[in-house]
């Protein structure tokens, strides 16, 4: 094991998709989680997985867990499970430490105990999907508070002009990143371009700016 490996601790379908796919991209992985069909059913597809409670320091120490500078805590619902975790990983020195919350309250917690990085799949995927369902957005992240990116289908007033022409920053007070044509792949903007019907636009902007521009008729 590597200093470039990453420890995920908490196998279910959260942290399950983050080994799995840490795998996939090259990393070296170690997974571990209390439940030994978990480490059972993962050990064909991640390189190493070990059955253990990760709330016992002197366990993750056994394992190795020293070796490595970057954890994910995908312990969601026992919380008790999840500090602790996130607590034994601090004391063992590891310096980056990306834990998942289940509520707010519960992300100030972890990042008390040491977590560098607190995400909130459910609630970030409930807002996702409250902007999805009600505007115009074929998606929608927000990367920071306040600030987003979307992908929307141009109002028909903007087709057959360029970019320069429509001054939809000035206009709308967001900023055409790229244009995806149908059928091909997504392009960076320019000031040339020239919104034709079927395209898909992705903008950013101030996250009220890119929710208005969604919801246009
Ligand atoms: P998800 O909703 O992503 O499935 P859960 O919180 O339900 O998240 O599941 C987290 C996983 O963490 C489960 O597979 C569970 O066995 C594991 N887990 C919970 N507590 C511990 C612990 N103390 N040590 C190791 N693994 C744990």
């Amino acid at each position: 094991m590597t200093k470039s490996g990453v420890v995920v601790i908490g196998l279910g379908r959260f942290g399950g998709q983050v080994a799995e796919s840490l795998t996939e991209l090259g990393h070296e992985v170690l997974g571990i989680d209390e439940n030994a069909e978990i480490v059972q059913k993962l050990s064909d597809v991640l390189t190493h997985v070990v059955q253990a409670d990760s709330t016992d320091e002197e366990a993750l120490r056994q394992i190795g867990v020293t070796e490595f500078n970057r954890a994910v805590v995908g312990i969601g619902t026992d919380i008790e499970a999840s500090v602790l975790t996130v607590l034994a990983l601090t004391e063992l020195g590891v310096g980056e430490i990306w834990a998942k919350a289940i509520s707010a309250k519960h992300g100030r917690i972890l990042e008390r105990v040491g977590a560098r990085h607190v995400v909130f799949p459910e609630s970030d995927m409930g807002v996702r999907v409250a902007h999805l369902v009600t505007g115009q957005l074929l998606d929608f992240i927000e990367l920071d508070d306040g600030y987003a990116i979307a992908k929307v289908c141009p109002p028909d007033e903007l087709i057959g002009r360029t970019l320069t022409q429509l001054g939809l920053r000035t206009r709308h007070g967001v900023t055409v990143v790229a244009v995806k044509r149908a059928g091909k792949e997504a392009e960076t903007a320019l000031p040339d371009t020239v919104i034709e019907r079927g395209d898909t636009l992705i903008v950013s902007g101030p996250t009220k700016k890119v929710e208005q521009f969604g919801e246009r008729p």
